[in-house]
């Protein structure tokens, strides 16, 4: 475990840009609101104040929804990380900086409960933990974690160390959810998978999985976003679409949702789901909500 901790810490580190300042997000940046989110909002009759790294939306069922970025200062996915994409496709977007991106995660407040769509880094370099608490949510009031998938970025917020040093649950009262495809393809199959392991070890007694199709509680579905792993899930609720590590540089994969990333480790699959469930959302107007898009996290 140690070994793993310090070898995982590294590589957080490195994904984390350390040495960044904190950055202020806004609207201008990326995918942003527009008008029928702000109309959303206005018409629930709630100020809801944006504090620096999150951006909160009122969904169509009443529901709020919030972003909260987990890393620091600004992130570019690097051209590298598409080798799919041709040159000149590329160079036509005009970003030779890399993709505009984050980690991030997403607070579903619904019939007071506290839902939390993956974990980010957490305690390992990132910011979710201290944003949750600075929207007022203690862990402990998290009732649900609904993961997308296993990667490190996704997951590693489940974990923080206790008062005596040791490994303990961030989350102590939360019920945690994963697919059934996901969970046994990391505990059987793919390697280097000792974290996994022991995360999922530690909310043994609490961790729950499913089919996808499944309801999960608080009327969220579960939707098979297979490929860039073995059980990439994107949950919907209400007209709000979270949709896990489909798109890592939104301005290329909008478009071309026949473009993987590098990450994605089926790419046929992750191509395959990018488009079926872009489709989906456009043709029921829904409110993406990704882990990896450009501040503010949204996108229609
Ligand atoms: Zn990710």
């Amino acid at each position: 475990m140690k070994k793993s901790l310090i070898l995982f810490c590294s590589f957080a580190l490195a994904l984390m840009g350390a040495g960044c300042s904190d950055s202020q997000t806004s609207d201008k940046d990326g995918a942003g609101t527009n008008a029928s989110v702000k109309v959303a909002k206005k018409a629930a009759g709630k100020e809801l104040r944006d504090i620096a790294g999150t951006k909160t939306l009122v969904l169509g069922n009443g529901a709020i929804v919030t972003w909260i970025q987990d890393n620091v200062g600004e992130k570019y996915m690097p051209r590298s990380l598409f080798s799919d994409a041709s040159d000149s496709l590329f160079n036509s977007l005009n970003k030779p900086e890399g993709l505009p991106a984050s980690v991030g995660t997403f607070l579903v407040r619904v019939d007071g409960a506290n839902i939390l769509f993956d974990a980010g880094f957490g305690a390992f370099g990132g910011k979710m933990l201290s944003r949750l608490m600075s929207l007022g949510i203690a862990p402990e009031n998290v009732q649900f974690v609904y993961l997308t998938h296993f990667h490190m970025d996704h997951i590693a917020g489940l974990i923080s160390k206790d008062s005596t040093g040791r490994l303990a649950k961030t989350f102590p009262n939360a019920a945690l959810y994963a697919s059934k495809a996901e969970y046994d393809a990391w505990m059987n199959s793919i390697p280097q998978n000792e974290m996994q392991k022991n995360i999922m070890g530690l909310y043994k007694d609490s961790l729950h999985l499913f089919e996808f199709g499944d309801e999960l509680p608080k009327g969220v579905t579960t939707i098979d976003a297979v490929g860039h792993t073995p059980g990439h899930t994107a949950f919907q609720i209400s007209n709000l679409l979270v949709i896990g590590d489909l798109m890592h540089g939104y301005a290329l994969q909008k478009d071309h949702p026949e473009i993987n990333s590098n990450y994605d480790m089926d790419k046929p699959k992750a191509a395959e789901s990018r488009k079926r469930i872009l489709q989906y959302a456009r043709d029921n107007k829904l409110l993406m909500a990704g882990m990896h898009l450009p501040p503010p996290g949204f996108a229609e």
